[in-house]
């Protein structure tokens, strides 16, 4: 048996032919204080806490997604992403923007069930979140993250999540910082940065939408 070649992960550029490619994707839990609550937890602020998916789960926009198996109860979680074009170990909240290449939406599609189920017993949320197609992002704005404007998602045209990224617990300056004394981060990684509240179930059939700012995704799963 030969070992085919392996293509690495990318995202679009918008208006550019050349593509992002991503090393890692990187995601940061109840950074918005009304999906903390409505998670059952204490919007408090504590230090931020992480966990991942695999490169290849990301999703093009425009994408007719594989409902995924081993779920009753998958979810659409609406997130502004964070796409590093340097990296680095320790870097401070001052010169953490300047490891920024652009920014995305992005949509961290959660397996719910899976991950109650995983919490309860305390055991790893890996097959709750990094299942395959689970980070659909759109194409990549080069420049500066915006620090406020809207955030929402719709599924089938209804509006389900709303939000203004300045509701953010931790800002990208500081999941920057804090993250990169965990790891090295580096060009290539992927930082989905926290939904807010009003995540819900999508069932096979539906059209979901995510935006933030001027800046749209859509996916949709066969019916
Ligand atoms: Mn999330």
């Amino acid at each position: 048996m030969q070992i085919p070649t392996l293509t690495i992960p990318s995202v679009a550029i918008e208006g550019s032919d050349e593509r992002f490619p991503v090393r890692r994707i990187f995601c940061v839990g109840q950074n918005y204080a009304d999906h903390a609550r409505e998670m059952g937890s204490n919007p408090e602020r504590e230090a931020p806490f992480f966990f991942s998916k695999p490169a290849d789960a990301v999703v093009e926009n425009g994408s007719v997604l594989a409902f995924p198996p081993r779920t009753q109860d998958l979810h659409h979680e609406v997130e502004l992403v964070i796409a590093l074009g340097a990296g680095g170990a320790d870097i401070s909240v001052g010169d953490a923007l300047d490891s920024v290449f652009g920014w995305a939406v992005g949509i961290d599609f959660t397996r719910r069930d899976l991950q109650a189920a995983a919490k309860k017993a305390g055991r790893p949320w890996d097959m709750a979140k990094g299942f395959d197609q689970s980070a659909p992002v759109s194409a990549i704005r080069r420049g500066a993250v915006p620090a406020a404007g809207a955030i929402t998602l719709s599924v089938d045209g209804a509006v389900r999540q709303t939000g203004d990224l300045s509701d953010m617990i931790w800002n990208v300056s500081e999941i920057i910082a804090t993250l990169s004394t965990y790891v090295r981060l580096a060009p290539g990684d992927l930082i989905f940065t926290g939904t807010p509240a009003g995540v819900g179930p999508v069932q096979p059939g539906q059209a979901v939408i995510a935006e933030v700012l001027d800046k749209r995704l859509e996916v949709s799963f066969p019916g």
